[in-house]
């Protein structure tokens, strides 16, 4: 296992790829010449061998190896980062994977037939009938699978609904699912490991995803409370039982993780893929860097490119999607480069959607960006453009709001950045951020320009430079949609699912109350997101294709690092989780039948 075997340079075909990419092979191509001149010798490569190597320790990665191991197939996961679960073990983990037997056992009234014309209608032509099958065929079965071979256990988000309850299929109650909590003391020493969430859970709470929409209102809604009460219950009685209680996307990569060690599956971290190897068109193994040392991973059945999106690629994101982007607005893991996107497309993969993301409006923040959802959409605020007016429903999903803030975008009416304004009565009423309702916003949101406050609307509108007049004049015709409950420019409040994060005391729309008590205050949004949803183009059974059409033998994809089976839409809670495990899932399923 450990014997040297003369290097070559990493094989790879260059059907393709963009100049970017080329350079990008000649600079690790070159990497390896200098460690050749420097060692005055040919570098030698370990040679090791699995039936099946996997990209990446997240959502798709993890789900991938579980399978394949099942599947009784020898299986190794390399990971770049030293921590394991990428942007999943940061998520929420919302899953959307209709009639699973979480949701079909709580009652929810799914239907294989309502999934697929839900699905069809959401996603549009964009993506292959097959692809949409596939998913909805087998999501299903790959929870019960990680049900009976991990400690995962999953719950119903009751009422949080699909994003677009009134197409046909779509469900207003929701059906999406979440992890239940897990002791992380099950991964011993390995919990040291896991990828930290974006926004820590306060001490001593236990919080759900579905949870966060009632402590929003825990100071205006008895239910509000109720779930405060019930977050700090769970805390209580799991440190009395001595747990590390993790919920959300801890919980879910913490338990593919304990899933994968019970299996006996290696996980290597610090092991970033360089490269794939090549022979003969087939993908045969991977290169990686390993305690600093090129090695060469042969992979008898297949490698599964797993390895996130490109969201923290800025010569990638330049290339592809629009301006103005960077990688200061995404709130995905660090490590989500595009290395295994790029490797793909020098070994020929067509890659699809890489002008899109799975977008959010984001407020700058001075530590990290911040992702918004309740603040979006709780009555009392707007969004509005440079102009100050407004653009667009501000419950709407927030893919959208964000695809809308670039069609938008020109010298005359820019949209990016856009604005958040709210009033100090929404303050008094709602959690912002971890904020809590009347407490005052950290110094560092106003020094850094992240957020303003003024007396007035019109002093406002001076500090960040729209016009003042406009304005007022968004505030004032806002404010009588407040008052009659009807949104008429946006119709904000009309689907179930702006209702979502909403105050259900706010009368006649939940969605919607008057801005009217000073001070003002404007929060900068930016077009954030939570990773990248372009890749390599894939079939129905994860495999990688060429621009003919044709399949790379040995190469699939799943997750980010593959084209969104959503296209440029969003369908619920949980649409790149739930692809991602069910993709990686299908694809080691494949290999294991073949
Ligand atoms: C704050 C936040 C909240 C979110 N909430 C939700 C939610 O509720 N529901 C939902 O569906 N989605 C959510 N998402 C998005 C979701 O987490 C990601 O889309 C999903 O995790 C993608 O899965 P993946 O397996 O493709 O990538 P990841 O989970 O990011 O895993 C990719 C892994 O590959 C590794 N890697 C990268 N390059 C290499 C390399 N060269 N070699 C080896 N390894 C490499 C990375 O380090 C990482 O560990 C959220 C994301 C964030 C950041």
């Amino acid at each position: 296992m450990a014997d040297s075997t003369p290097a070559t340079a990493p094989a790879t075909t260059t059907d393709g790829p963009s100049r970017r990419t080329l350079l990008r092979g000649a600079a690790i191509a070159g990497g390896v010449l200098m460690t050749e001149a420097a060692l005055g010798r040919a570098p030698a490569y370990a040679d090791v061998e699995y039936d099946v190597v996997i990209v990446g320790s997240g959502a798709a990665g993890m789900t991938a190896a579980l399978t394949a191991a099942k599947r009784g197939l020898q299986t190794v996961v390399i990971e770049k980062a030293p921590t394991f679960g990428g942007s999943a073990a940061r998520s929420g983990a919302g899953i959307w994977i209709p009639n699973n037997e979480v949701i079909l056992a709580a009652g929810v009234p799914d239907t294989p037939a309502k999934a697929a014309s839900y699905l069809a209608r959401v996603v549009g032509d964009t993506v292959p009938v097959a692809r949409q099958q596939a998913f909805l065929a087998n999501g299903p079965a790959m929870i019960s699978f990680v049900m009976r071979n991990s400690p995962l256990r999953f719950r119903w988000m009751e009422g949080y609904s699909d994003y677009y309850p009134d197409f046909p299929g779509g469900m207003p109650n929701g059906r999406s699912i979440e992890p239940d909590q897990l002791d992380g003391n099950i991964l011993g020493a390995e919990l040291a490991r896991l990828n930290p969430s974006y926004i820590p859970t306060p001490a001593g709470l236990v919080v759900f995803s579905a949870d966060y929409k009632w402590l929003t209102l825990s100071a205006v809604n008895p239910k509000g409370l109720e779930v405060s009460a019930a977050c700090l219950a769970r805390g209580t009685a799991a440190a009395l039982r001595g747990e590390k209680p993790l919920t959300m996307g801890q919980s879910l990569a913490a338990g593919l993780r304990a899933g994968l060690l019970a299996a006996g599956v290696p996980v290597w971290l610090n092991t970033p893929l360089l490269d794939l190897r090549v022979e003969g068109g087939r993908v045969t193994g991977v290169v990686v860097t390993r305690n600093g040392v090129e090695t060469l991973i042969k992979a008898r059945r297949g490698v599964i490119v797993g390895s996130g999106g490109f969201e923290h690629s800025a010569a990638m994101r330049a290339e592809f999607q629009r301006q103005p982007i960077g990688t200061g607005w995404t709130v995905g893991a660090k490590e989500n480069t595009g290395d295994g996107i790029e490797a793909g497309e020098r070994a020929g993969a067509a890659l699809d959607l890489m002008d899109d993301a799975w977008w959010g409006p984001a407020i700058p923040l001075p530590d990290q960006p911040y992702f918004c959802l309740a603040e979006r959409t709780l009555p009392g605020c707007i969004l509005v453009n440079g102009n100050g007016v407004r653009f667009v429903n501000e419950g709407a999903p927030y893919s959208d709001v964000v695809h809308v803030m670039y069609d938008r975008n020109t010298a005359a009416s820019p949209h990016i950045p856009a604005w958040l304004i709210v009033d100090q009565n929404y303050r008094n009423r709602y959690l912002f951020k971890d904020v809590a309702p009347l407490l005052p916003l950290p110094d560092s949101w106003f020094t850094s320009g992240a957020a303003f406050k003024a007396a007035t609307v019109e002093q406002l509108a001076q500090k960040i430079g729209v016009p003042a007049a406009a304005l007022r004049a968004t505030v004032t015709r806002f404010n009588g949609f407040a008052l009659t409950g009807k949104d008429t420019d946006f119709h904000r409040g009309d689907s179930v699912y702006d209702r979502y994060y909403a105050d259900p005391f706010v009368q006649p729309n939940p969605c919607l109350a008057p801005l009217w008590l000073p001070p003002f205050y404007a929060f900068k949004i930016v077009p954030g997101d939570l990773g990248t949803k372009g890749g390599m183009r894939t079939d129905a059974r994860a495999r990688v294709l060429r621009v003919d059409g044709s399949v790379i033998p040995g190469l699939y994809a799943a997750g980010n690092a593959s084209g969104a089976v959503m296209g440029h839409s969003y369908a619920g809670a949980g649409s790149t989780i739930g692809p991602a495990m069910t993709f990686g899932y299908l694809a080691a399923n494949d290999i294991a039948d073949s």
